[in-house]
């Protein structure tokens, strides 16, 4: 009897996970990197709604769609945590991420170097209405709370002024900014000191936040730089994380031992710092920021044009800019997404001096006149720091991307193509890791980062050697390739190799 009662039992039982277990899609025998920089084990994984339902062993699941993930690695989709996105997300079809998607990146965080509003809940809901190609998470940004408070002009804020930006930095806290973010070489953030970051980010603290950094110096003052970032972090009581770290100008190269001895030593003490970086030896900015001298941008670009037509600033202008070298003219390149403008991209600064017969002074001044804001690369690093940073245990993938550069299209195919498989310099479960995991536990990101029951289904199925970060310096806007499926919340992006132009993304706030 008691046998029988079991059995039943155990069919009822058997019949009921039946049941419950018939997933929207369920991927069978692939290889699963679970984010945790964990090797990979054959596992099976199912999807139901937006959710992990299920990853283990038992192959006789029932689903709606199963897929044989036999030879694939399954793994989280990749976490990219310094973009400026925001302008691909407010665009008609660029909402889709494509440059993104299409490396297996499946969140980006917006609002980087400073830029973002503190306005989160009002940009979160325009995304939203616009439909994302990615999940989105934000950091409350210092430009505009200091544009707000103080204008772009070169000015000390008083006690009121603190106070009026602290308000704000809280408004993006308490609206689920994931922590404060600075762009110290831009206007008007450039003109601030280090007590009033420190202020700012004791707001950040408070809530759980974190402070996300453009340093000051990425070249020159790197160790100052890094050391107000060590004291923001100490004085503020934050977790810190420097953005796309880098060494750059040639006389520095390097300098990345001093600078990981540095980090190392401080880590050791107990401070929470990281860093994120992209695998390019060039960057991307406004051409203003490395051309003009400092006095010269405050005030923002209308100001900057007023005075390139003011016969004494335009003679302190020119008088700065004849001391750049023809080498120094030959490392900068036009690289723009503004269409007016792209007729331009691929030319240096040397080149325009050749095309347009003018000496520096004269084709810097013409350039800035034609289009203020014109961005462009500056080829300033050299490999072997970026080949040192990315060895260190703290050092996350961060594309920086949404500008005209290969960083935008292939950061996260590179990392897996070129550092993981051809150069070996770490397996591919900590390339893995060092875009998922490691990514969503620093910057507190809910649920999301490992494959795990309960986690949200951003999940990315692909073969290593197929992987190819197509873009590069001469075809700059090339997706990269080699995803076979990519889920955001359990809806795929890409479905057998193809887009399928769903906007399944989620905005995302800080973990409580
Ligand atoms: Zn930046």
């Amino acid at each position: 009897m008691k046998k029988i009662v079991l059995a039943v039992i155990l069919l009822y039982s058997g019949v009921l996970a039946a049941q419950q277990k018939s997933f929207d899609y369920f991927i069978k025998n692939a290889t699963v990197y679970d984010g945790t920089g964990a090797a990979g084990t054959i596992l099976h994984v199912g999807i139901s709604k937006d959710k992990i339902q299920y990853v283990g062993t038992d192959s006789t699941m029932q689903a709606k769609n199963v897929i044989d993930g036999r030879g694939y690695v399954l793994s989280p989709g990749f976490i990219d945590p310094h973009t400026h996105a925001d302008r691909w997300l407010k665009g008609d079809d660029t909402n889709y991420l494509f440059p993104w998607v299409a490396q297996g990146v499946t969140t980006v965080f917006v609002g980087s170097d400073g830029f973002g509003t503190y306005e989160i809940n009002k940009s979160f809901a325009t995304f939203e209405e616009k439909g994302m190609g990615a999940n989105v998470a934000a950091f409350v940004g210092f430009g505009p709370i200091r544009s707000k408070v103080l204008g772009n002009d070169v000015v000390q804020p008083d006690k009121a002024d603190i106070e009026e930006m602290k308000i704000l930095v809280e408004q993006g806290m308490k609206e689920g900014a994931l922590g404060l973010s600075t762009g110290l070489l831009y206007v008007p953030q450039i003109w601030s000191k280090t007590p009033e970051i420190v202020e700012l980010s004791k707001v950040a603290a408070q809530y759980g936040g974190i402070y996300d950094t453009h340093m000051r110096s990425e070249s020159n003052n790197i160790i100052q730089s890094i050391n107000e970032v060590i004291t923001i972090g100490k004085e503020a009581g934050l977790p810190v994380h420097i953005s796309h770290i880098k060494i750059s100008g040639e006389r520095n190269w390097g300098r990345s031992t001093e600078v990981i001895e540095l980090i190392d030593k401080h880590r050791a003490a107990g401070m929470d710092i990281t860093a994120n970086q992209y695998p390019f030896v060039a960057s991307l900015t406004g051409l203003k920021n490395g051309l003009m001298p400092k006095w010269a941008l405050a005030g923002g670009n209308a100001r900057m044009v007023q005075r390139l037509n003011d016969p004494e600033d335009l003679k302190k202008i020119k008088a700065f800019l004849v001391k750049r070298t023809d080498e120094q003219n030959k490392r900068v390149v036009v690289s723009t997404l503004d269409k007016e403008m792209q007729y331009l991209n691929g030319k240096s600064l040397y080149d325009l001096c050749q095309e347009w017969q003018l000496p520096i002074e004269e084709a810097a001044v013409k350039l800035l006149k034609l289009k203020p804001s014109i961005s462009g690369m500056s080829f300033t690093m050299d490999e072997q720091d970026i080949l040192n940073f990315s060895k260190q245990p703290w050092v996350m993938t961060g594309s920086d991307g949404g500008g005209f550069h290969p960083r935008t299209y292939a950061t996260f195919t590179q990392i897996v193509e070129n550092y993981s498989l051809a150069k070996e310099v770490f397996p591919l479960e900590w390339a893995i890791h060092r875009a998922t995991g490691m990514t969503a536990r620093k910057f507190k990101i809910p649920n999301r980062g490992e494959i795990r029951e309960g986690y949200f289904a951003d999940i990315i199925l692909f073969k290593p050697e197929e992987v190819k970060a197509h873009s590069d310096f001469v075809h700059i806007d090339r997706l990269s390739e080699g995803m076979r499926y990519v889920f955001v919340n359990g809806k795929p992006v890409i479905e057998e190799k193809n887009f399928t132009k769903k906007l399944p993304g989620q905005t995302i706030k800080r973990a409580q």
